[in-house]
């Protein structure tokens, strides 16, 4: 256990590294002084909290819980939060600063910000969640708010949690605050197609990748490594547009079919943290789907999927990252020069906090959208900022995931430029 926590941490502290790495590159090729890389290497806030909750068997239990705020030169903070026994500081601090590239890249009046709890909600009742849900907002109402630093959904939250969230925050506040969080019920103040935004997004990316390559989506192999809210809704939506979805995985291991699995009833049979495979004998691992042969292999679980160590043996023509941080900067260099086009996390999968910006637009408004209405905004975002980082990259013959950060860190060092913080 112990020597499974310091794995945690070492993993999360290569991924600040390398975040902070390309970062530094991007500032630099933008021509920015050393200034912007002090200021952007960091969270400029970051919060730890220990929670208190009483658990069903009547004993009390303390949590920690971290929030980062990474930078809010170009407006409040915004960002998920995740329940999971891995989370560390190091991973939050790192996934605040991808939410800032991400809001950067679709162009957000936001900086970016993240949440995370180290508990197993899988092992938790629903009366012990809700408690750990509101305690965490009551530990960090101050530097939270509608125009401070708003939470939404991550790994293994969802709109229930948002709605404990908001009304524990509505009750400190006295009075009711729907543009706290964004991921809510719809009958709360959600909006119409936030649940599937990320799978969306990433959808219309890679719609717009197969174009550049001439790859047919009508009869494409997809490999889709996660079966949670991002994984699930991807492959639903690639097998209604024609795709073959010739693999899926969880956690407890992956289903192979070279002819196509049948996403309905799969996604039938689902439970609600994404899992499925165990129902199956005839499974395979994880590490062997990745190397499935396949035109478009999508990382929708967690980070570090794609290595030094496998990046040699992935077959696919396009690696589209709808998790985040599932290539090592390695693993980008080898698949770069093997042709392979990246689209990177802090774009694929930014079609969430863009249906997030809209929720909080309409609780700002009190006027609320169709569906088709959000469905054609988030398309329109989306392809122009695939498109923006593609030509990035070309123009500068530099990787997909570099030209992902210059966008996206661009705005928020001017706004901090502007602000005379730098
Ligand atoms: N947790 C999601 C992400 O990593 C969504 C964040 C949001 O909607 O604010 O992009």
């Amino acid at each position: 256990m112990v020597a499974d926590k310091q794995a945690d941490s070492n993993k999360s502290d290569d991924i600040l590294l390398s975040t902070q790495e390309v970062i530094k590159t991007a500032l630099n090729k933008l021509g920015y002084p050393e200034e912007a890389y002090e200021l952007m290497k960091e969270p400029v806030r970051m919060m730890t909290v220990r929670i208190p909750v009483r658990m069903d068997d009547g004993k009390i239990k303390i949590f920690t819980g971290y929030r980062a705020q990474h930078n809010d030169a170009v407006g409040p903070t915004k960002g998920g939060v995740r329940f999971h026994p891995n989370v560390t500081e190091n991973e939050v601090r790192a996934l605040s600063i991808w939410m800032s590239l991400k809001a950067g890249i679709v162009d957000l009046p936001y900086g970016g910000g993240k949440g995370g709890i180290i508990c197993d909600p899988r092992k938790m009742s629903f009366r012990e969640l809700e408690a750990l849900s509101r305690g965490y907002v009551r530990a960090i109402s101050q530097i939270v708010g509608p125009t401070k630093d708003i939470p939404a959904p991550d790994v293994f939250t969802n709109s229930q949690i948002m709605a404990w969230m908001m009304d524990e925050y509505s009750r400190i506040d006295e009075f009711n605050n729907p543009g706290f969080i964004t991921g809510k019920p719809i009958v709360l103040g959600g909006s119409h197609g936030r649940e599937s935004a990320t799978a969306k997004g990433v959808t219309i990316c890679i719609e717009e990748a197969c174009k550049k390559l001439g790859i047919e989506i009508k009869g494409a192999r997809v490999v889709v490594q996660g079966f949670g809210n991002a994984g699930s809704f991807l492959a639903k939506f690639m097998y209604d547009m024609g795709a073959k979805i010739i693999a899926i995985s969880d956690a407890e291991g992956a289903l192979h079919d070279p002819d196509g699995l049948d996403i309905d009833y799969l996604l039938d049979r689902r439970d609600s943290f994404g899992t499925v495979t165990n129902l199956f004998e005839d499974t395979i691992s994880n590490e062997e789907m990745l190397e499935l042969d396949t035109d478009i292999l999508v990382p929708a679980a967690i980070e570090n999927q794609i290595t030094k160590d496998n990046a040699h043996n992935i077959k696919a023509s396009i690696v589209v990252e709808a998790a985040n941080g599932p290539t090592t900067l390695e693993a980008t260099k080898i698949l770069t020069e093997r042709d392979i086009l990246i689209v990177p996390d802090v774009l694929a999968s930014s079609g969430g906090v863009t249906v997030s910006y809209f929720e909080w637009v309409q609780n700002n408004q009190g006027y609320y959208w169709k569906e088709e209405e959000v469905q054609e905004k988030l398309r329109e975002v989306l392809v122009k900022s695939f498109n923006n980082v593609y030509t990035t990259a070309q123009n500068r013959q530099i990787d997909m995931r570099l030209a992902a950060y210059m966008v996206g860190v661009r705005k928020l060092t001017e706004a901090a430029r502007f602000r005379g913080w730098i």
